[in-house]
């Protein structure tokens, strides 16, 4: 058993996390403001490979397992959850194109992602279809050539920003054998998108994005004709162990400040951290935090080593962004009034997490995967 990370991944943590604090933090609440990522955060990022990290070295990619992006998604989250998804995006895009594309289409499509020229988003959600994602209705009607894509997604992360999707589109039959996957331009007179006006993670440009007789070819389809949804619960399997590690690298930062502020508040004559009220409850939230993130890693480490991955990357998916949002709401506490006015980040933290508590899958959905990998799907509920 060995609980430590290699030389080489605690390097690398250390020089994003440098990165991230310089680069990214000074963003995180005036894109708040502003409900717009600064352009430079998907050029910086790039820069420094984030958007490579899962490709291959002949893509321009730099080859990393599983567990260095868990780190640095938990140190771009340190700094700014919302650049985050942009990390996300590409890392799961990116595995289904690996499980799926064809050698002509990974050429086509991984270099222009790890130089970030290309920001890809992945578009599942439908405004009648989230948790029931294998009941999609946006259709893919097959023409001489290919097909023709009409239709709605919503709650589309990065669309802002995004220059290209992966659209799940029904061409065959009911259910999730009729489901395929697209990779299309989302600069087409064919696409539009009205931006939604979210209560957090403003800055990661979510949308709802319509398509009207779009025409894709079979060069665009990922995978054999039906397989999209099988791709997209194998991508979300890794996924979501990120989405832990997302959402506890911001409870993490949330927690160190409360820390450094309970140390210098004073009050009756001493410091608020040696009352057992402020230090016990901060003390308990990163004991929780500490085992979500040892799950989550563990995750990652399976993914890794080629082993069955899939109960724990969902029971993160309920427990760490849980943990975190309820970690952030005691940081917010230990301030008092002081986190009470926007130019504290505890606030926004609070907020952005939360939205991991939905996207990707909710608690329930993530519950009933563990439940069917414990008690058997016959005996699921
Ligand atoms: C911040 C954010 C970013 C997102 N980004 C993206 C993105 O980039 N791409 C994309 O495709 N989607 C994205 N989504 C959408 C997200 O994946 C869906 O919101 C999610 O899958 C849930 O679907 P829904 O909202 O339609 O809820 P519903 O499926 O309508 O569920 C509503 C409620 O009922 C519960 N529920 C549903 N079915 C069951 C059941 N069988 N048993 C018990 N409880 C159940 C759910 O847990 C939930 O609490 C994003 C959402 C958010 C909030």
């Amino acid at each position: 058993m060995d609980f430590s990370f290699t030389d080489e991944q605690e390097t690398f943590r250390q020089e994003i996390r440098k990165f991230a604090e310089k680069q990214l933090a000074p963003h995180y609440q005036t894109d708040d403001v502003t409900g717009r990522m600064t352009p430079s955060i998907f050029e910086d990022m790039a820069a420094v490979g984030l958007f490579g990290l899962r490709i291959p070295e002949r893509y321009g990619g730099s080859e990393a397992d599983a567990v260095t992006v868990g780190l640095v998604a938990e140190e771009v989250a340190r700094s700014n959850i919302n650049a985050g998804y942009a990390l996300l995006s590409t890392a799961l895009v990116c595995d289904i194109f690996l499980s799926a594309a064809t050698d002509e289409q990974l050429a086509d499509w991984l270099p222009s992602i790890a130089d970030g020229s290309v920001i890809p988003t992945l578009a599942l959600t439908e405004p009648g279809h989230g948790s029931d994602a294998a009941n999609i209705e946006l259709q893919a009607k097959q023409t001489a050539d290919g097909w023709e894509i009409t239709g709605e997604k919503t709650s589309i992360s990065l669309t802002e920003d995004a220059d290209r999707a992966v659209v799940f589109a029904r061409t065959g039959g009911p259910g999730a054998r009729g489901v395929s996957a697209f990779y299309v331009s989302l600069d087409h007179p064919a696409v539009s998108k009205a931006r939604l006006d979210d209560i957090a993670n403003r800055a990661a440009g979510r949308c709802s994005l319509f398509f009207d007789g779009l025409i894709v070819g079979r060069q665009d389809l990922i995978g054999d004709e039906g397989s999209g949804f099988k791709s997209v619960m194998q991508g979300f399997e890794y996924s979501r162990a990120i989405i832990g590690l997302l959402a506890i690298g911001t409870a993490s930062a949330a927690l160190d400040d409360a820390i450094d502020y309970a140390k210098n508040r004073s009050t009756f004559g001493a410091p608020i951290s040696t009352r057992q009220g402020v230090a016990f409850p901060l003390v308990e939230h990163l004991t929780y935090l500490a085992g979500a993130r040892h799950l989550c890693y563990e995750a990652l480490w399976r993914k890794d080593q080629g082993l069955d991955h899939t109960a724990q990357a969902s029971m993160v998916k309920w427990w760490a962004p849980k943990a975190a949002v309820e970690a952030i709401h005691q940081a917010l506490l230990t301030f008092g009034h002081a986190a009470w006015s926007a130019d504290n980040p505890q606030a926004q933290r609070l907020r952005d997490a939360m939205g991991f508590e939905i996207a990707d899958g909710t608690a329930q959905i993530a519950k009933l995967v563990v439940a069917r990998s414990v008690f058997g799907r016959q005996f699921a509920p």
